[in-house]
């Protein structure tokens, strides 16, 4: 039997890989998940000697039987290379007692790079392999850093554009800076007098415009989006957790076989579900530790199995986990059930008119994978003080949570790993407050400059090369120019 993707939502919705990454979402709302999990003898002695190109290559290809091997080498080759500031991909270093999985070396200095920077390859080799030939838009808003991101994955691929929108007043100096001096012919950014729902609404009824998506096609053109929910960002999510763990066997700090804890700080439930697959596959994790901020709706659903999203938001230090709906979620509901599409139908129904619903005590009994908890923003703080002190180690704050709850849970005779996912130059007020215990008055790029001297940790080019590169994009429109903007880019009537 070859590996194919069917809906969550719909046992008929079976597609093979590309159809997927393609799609997205699937057209009845489902989510894709594998029809089976691949059948993968992972000697880990033997990978400790590969590459992360070569580790990425031996999971994807099982994930994406659809796609030769010369396509899968060629999106590998041309996501995974300089843009990367360590050989190594996603470096996993021991500080103190515990390991710290790096995914921030790429070009935003934050995980989302792991998945964004292959995912607009995949994008266009599925389209050639199904016979699309026109290009791809990727249109989307942002509230900072996923869209930073998606732009640094599509700059420059050929067969595609891609534009943000983003909220004049919305954003940090640092991630505004990214996003006007973003390089490209193919990028458009796009500041919008409005804040984020604005911005975000509009571009849904973009997306659900029959009339405009009709001149795309007449202009040889299709919109498409790089949200979480591909497959096309999960699959290449789970190969750093093979990798990551062939490292720990390389570095002899575990023998081969020996169970470790993996602690990561969640928000939309993307990087931990990866990590759940890769447990599936083989990889010897004892506990995945779910880690989040105050918004702990995924907490209380570890803990007693009633997910409810009807709960006050906080702002918090680690914005990337501010999320009341964790969309990826859905798959492991999925699972829960047996693969069953009536009662995953019935409870994300329930989520949607009255946002909550409860899991069955069966699907409970099989949460034996996870632990879920939360770090206060003290608590959080107190994190990155404390590793700074025990170990020269600066966390960012998504890291911190994932740290902080991770020594609530620590098992003496098992290794951790925590899961990095952004260097701590993304977030330099919060992690300079928290060393110096005292409110940062500085501007976000003098920030910089003082948790250097305070830290000694290099500064990523990413942040230098900020400093004076060229604006590129100077558009500010209101939302209801957003349509007109969007066609006048595209050059379409
Ligand atoms: C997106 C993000 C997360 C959360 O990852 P999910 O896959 O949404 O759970 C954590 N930390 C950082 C820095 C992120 O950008």
């Amino acid at each position: 039997m070859t590996l194919l993707y069917k809906s969550t939502r719909n046992t008929d919705n079976v597609v093979p890989a590309s159809q997927a990454i393609l799609q997205g979402l699937a057209t009845d709302g489902g989510l894709y998940v594998p029809t089976e999990l691949p059948k993968l003898e992972l000697n880990f002695d033997e990978l400790a000697q590969k590459s992360y190109q070569e580790v990425a290559y031996l999971i994807m290809s099982a994930f994406y039987p659809d796609f030769t091997e010369e396509e899968l080498r060629y999106c590998i080759d041309s996501a995974y290379d300089t843009k990367f500031d360590d050989a190594a991909i996603a470096p996993v270093v021991k500080k103190g007692n515990d390991y710290y999985l790096e995914l921030f070396h790429g070009s935003t200095i934050a995980f989302k790079d792991m998945a964004l920077s292959i995912l607009p390859y995949l994008m266009t080799t599925s389209a050639k392999k199904n016979g699309v030939d026109s290009e791809i838009v990727i249109l989307t808003a942002t509230s900072g850093d996923t869209g930073k991101a998606a732009m640094a994955g599509f700059a420059d691929v050929p067969g595609t554009k891609i534009i943000v929108f983003y909220p004049k007043d919305g954003v940090s100096k640092i991630q505004e800076k990214q996003m006007v001096t973003q390089k490209g012919d193919n990028t458009y950014v796009v500041a919008i007098d409005g804040n984020f729902d604005d911005a975000q609404s509009m571009v849904k009824s973009l997306f659900n415009d029959a009339a405009l998506k009709q001149a795309l096609a007449d202009n040889g053109k299709q919109f498409s989006s790089a949200n979480s929910i591909n497959i096309g960002r999960l699959i290449p999510q789970v190969v750093y957790y093979v990798y990551a763990y062939a490292q720990l066997v390389k570095q002899g700090e575990i023998k081969n076989g020996e169970e470790i804890n993996v602690s990561v700080p969640t928000g939309n439930f993307g990087n931990i579900l990866a990590g759940y697959y890769a447990k599936q596959l083989g990889v010897p994790f004892k506990q995945l530790i779910c880690a989040s901020n105050p918004n702990k709706v995924l907490t209380d659903f570890f803990q007693t199995g009633v997910y409810d999203r009807n709960r006050p938001f906080f702002v918090t230090s680690s914005p990337s986990m501010d999320i009341l709906i964790s969309s990826n979620l859905e798959r492991l509901i999925f699972h829960l059930t047996g693969d069953d599409v009536a009662q995953t139908n019935e409870l994300m129904n329930q989520l949607t008119s009255e946002g909550k619903y409860e899991i069955t005590p069966e699907m409970k009994a099989r949460l034996t994978d996870f632990i879920g908890d939360f770090a206060t923003e003290e608590e959080t703080k107190a994190t990155i003080e404390e590793i700074y002190q025990e170990a020269q180690y600066v966390l960012d704050p998504h890291t911190a949570v994932a740290a902080s709850v991770l020594a609530k849970h620590k098992e003496a005779n098992t290794p951790s790993l925590v899961v990095s996912t952004a260097s701590p130059y993304k977030f330099p007020r919060v992690v300079v407050e928290a060393l110096t215990q005292k409110e940062a008055t500085k501007d976000d790029f003098d920030l910089v400059d003082e948790l250097y001297r305070l830290s000694n940790v290099v500064i990523p080019q990413a942040v230098t090369e900020l400093l004076d590169a060229p604006v590129r994009h100077n558009r500010v429109v209101a939302v209801n120019e957003m349509k007109p903007c969007v066609t006048e880019i595209l050059a379409i009537k």
